[in-house]
């Protein structure tokens, strides 16, 4: 038993090395990456519930590793918010995210919206307003196709400073949105404050509302509360007919999940768009 104390210790000091040598490696990594252009963008398709149609994509980042092959962001999002890379990260995902829109609008497809997922380090350190206009102008897109995905966490913290860019971000015309809803310190008073658009309800309650009452609560409360509000509401996460058919019922606006298309390439999304919809 004194021997297990002592390799249990071992293997957590040899652990810890490992650990502090990736993460040095993914850090260099990562600083160089957006020269490389090892960064790309996946698309899931948004579907309003009513008219079946695709009506916009989420553009989610993957890190197209030489050695390791394709990284989730979960893998390296909060590394680069704690280095600051994800400042000009994320202004490299906005401005190849509204291209890609733009791109899809010059081809002849029905209006799209582009949703694009902001860290709250890009609200206290990126000057967001100023990246936000750059990739509307470069790209070309109108303000009202691109949404921005902000997290409650992000509303709560730095109140005046984030209320004053949102404001500047409402100015300019794009559309906002509160992703993961109902996760975060759920705060009624800041919706009417920073006048949102659309409500994204969480994964959590969507996946287990066919079999957990709760959640199947909440998802409603939820709905019922942005339609007295004028929000709009977006289900994540939806994987079966269930699920979809719950949402219906309860006239959530639109969905995103697996049961309508994974996130995928650009041009895997050119062809879907022309299979599930009239150009
Ligand atoms: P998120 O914004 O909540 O994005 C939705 C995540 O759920 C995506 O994971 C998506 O692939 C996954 N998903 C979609 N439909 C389903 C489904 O039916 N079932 C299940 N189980 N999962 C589904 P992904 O792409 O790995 O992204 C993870 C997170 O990384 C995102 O969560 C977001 O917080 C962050 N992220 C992604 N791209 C960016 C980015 O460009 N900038 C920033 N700051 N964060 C990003
Ligand atoms: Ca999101
Ligand atoms: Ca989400
Ligand atoms: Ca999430």
């Amino acid at each position: 038993a004194k021997n297990d104390g002592r390799s249990t210790y071992r293997f957590y000091q040899e652990q810890m090395n490992i650990d502090a040598v990736e993460q040095h490696q993914m850090l260099s990594g990562l600083a160089k990456a957006l020269e490389r252009q090892e960064f790309v963008l996946q698309f899931q398709p948004q579907i309003d519930l009513s008219s079946r149609m695709v009506i916009g994509a989420e553009a989610l980042i993957r890190w197209q590793h030489p050695e390791r092959g394709l990284i989730a962001p979960e893998s390296f999002i909060a590394l680069a918010e704690d280095s600051g890379h994800i400042v000009p990260i994320g202004e490299w995902v906005l401005l190849e995210a509204c291209k890609q829109a733009a791109a899809w609008r010059k081809a002849g497809f029905p209006k799209l919206v582009i949703a694009v997922n902001l860290s709250a380090v890009q609200f206290k350190r990126g000057n967001l307003e100023m990246s936000v206009t750059r990739a509307l102008t470069e790209s070309g897109l109108d303000p009202d196709d691109l949404e921005l995905e902000l997290t409650e966490s992000i509303l709560i913290q730095n109140t005046e400073q984030v209320l004053a860019t949102v404001r500047k971000l409402k100015t300019i015309g794009v559309r906002l949105s509160i992703d993961d809803f109902g996760t975060g310190y759920s705060s009624l008073a800041y919706l009417s404050r920073f006048s949102v658009d659309k409500l994204k309800i969480d994964r959590s309650f969507v996946q287990n509302m066919v079999d957990d009452a709760g959640s199947a609560a909440i998802v409603r409360a939820i709905i019922q509360m942005a339609k007295s509000l004028n929000l709009k509401t977006i289900a994540e996460g939806v994987e079966d007919e269930n699920t979809l058919a719950r949402l219906r019922l309860y006239h959530c606006d639109a969905v995103q999940g697996y049961y309508y298309g994974r996130p995928m390439t650009a041009t895997e999304f050119s062809t879907y768009l022309s299979e599930n919809q009239v150009a």
